[in-house]
């Protein structure tokens, strides 16, 4: 099979493979989509401590079920599916309380195991979901960050109605805006680019300019009270210390930026108890798949429409090009 894959970074081949064989457990599917996230440009860049060269990337993915391994009964070959990217170990003791997401000894296809950038990959078949009718493969491919936004959503206990303030219009906050607005509440996108938030304000988001009146701002928006949800998704350390000001008196922050290994942040002292502020983390997702893929066929995200689409073989030259201008598109997705 032919397969994009990073040999070093800044190096990237199409070559040929042999395809992967599902052993007993695992389902091998072949590929239809597969998304450029942050990530993939991570590995390509050299920048990912986990990733060990050569490396077939591509952890947003979608395809149909070619294979069934050993003791796997379902489902029926050619049915269209993603792949949930995240293998935990069951053992430790997030696995065990059903937080694999934060697994001690976490795997990620993709990084850890061969990904979607390629003819065929296998996956674990508890990581296989069916796509309901009508999601096309390009959009289907869109369930990991959408089940992220889930994941951050269901951490914050976002509820109809409420006002929740997203930092960050990246990849991820612009995911996050159509999840909350699906659960009903009204999200406000805050972000220092005028062309990401025009893109936020498309989505649905009313938009506010994160500059250094955000406060003010956000303030005056909600008669002083400050935001009952603040979900930081920018990864600024600076960012994520306004958010104490920003959130309101009982209300709940929900970090799913990455800041860098060593940064500390730091929060008034006296706002855990005089405001009794909630701050949760929120990693990637865990049991979010088939919510994703509900709000993917009923139409509540329409985000993937502004996804740019490559042909897979071509990855070598769109890698070279998102290195040199990442803001080139709002989203690449490779396609076969
Ligand atoms: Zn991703
Ligand atoms: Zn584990």
């Amino acid at each position: 099979m032919k397969a994009a894959v990073i040999t070093a970074p800044h190096e990237m081949i199409v070559g040929q493979q042999e395809v992967a064989r599902p052993g007993a457990g695992e389902i091998l599917v072949k590929v239809n989509a597969a998304g450029i996230c942050a990530g993939d440009m991570y590995i390509y860049q050299g920048k990912n401590p986990y990733a060990t060269y050569p490396v077939v990337g591509g952890h947003e993915v979608s395809g149909m079920v070619a294979e069934l391994g050993a003791g796997v009964n379902g489902p029926v070959l050619g049915t269209s599916v993603v792949v949930e990217p995240f293998i935990g170990c069951g053992r430790c003791y997030p696995c065990r309380v059903g937080k694999s997401n934060c697994c001690a000894n976490l795997k990620v296809i993709g990084v850890h195991h061969p990904g979607g950038y390629a003819e065929y990959l296998t996956a674990p078949a508890p990581n296989i979901h069916a796509v309901p009718a009508g999601v096309s493969p390009l959009f289907a491919s869109f369930a990991e960050p959408v089940a992220i936004g889930v994941q951050a959503c269901r951490r914050g206990e976002i509820s109809a109605g409420e006002l929740v303030l997203i930092l960050g219009c990246g990849p991820i906050g612009l995911a996050l805006i159509e999840v909350v607005k699906a659960y009903g509440a009204h999200p406000v996108a805050a972000d220092l680019l005028p062309s990401r938030l025009e893109t936020a304000a498309t989505l649905g988001a009313q938009t506010l300019l994160a500059d250094e009146h955000l406060l003010g701002r956000v303030l005056e928006r909600t008669d002083g009270e400050g935001a009952p949800v603040v979900i930081e998704a920018t990864g600024n350390p600076k960012a994520m210390e306004q958010t104490a000001a920003l959130v309101a008196a009982g209300g709940r922050i929900v970090i799913v930026g990455l800041v860098k290994q060593g940064i500390d942040v730091a929060f008034p002292g006296l706002d855990f108890t005089r405001k009794e502020m909630t701050i949760v983390g929120s990693r990637a997702s865990v049991d979010c798949f088939p919510q994703a893929l509900e709000l993917l066929a009923s139409g509540h995200i329409t985000y993937p429409h502004m996804a740019t689409t490559f042909s897979m073989w071509d990855a070598p030259v769109i890698f070279a090009e998102l290195d040199r201008n990442p803001g080139m598109v709002h989203k690449g997705v490779l396609t076969l």
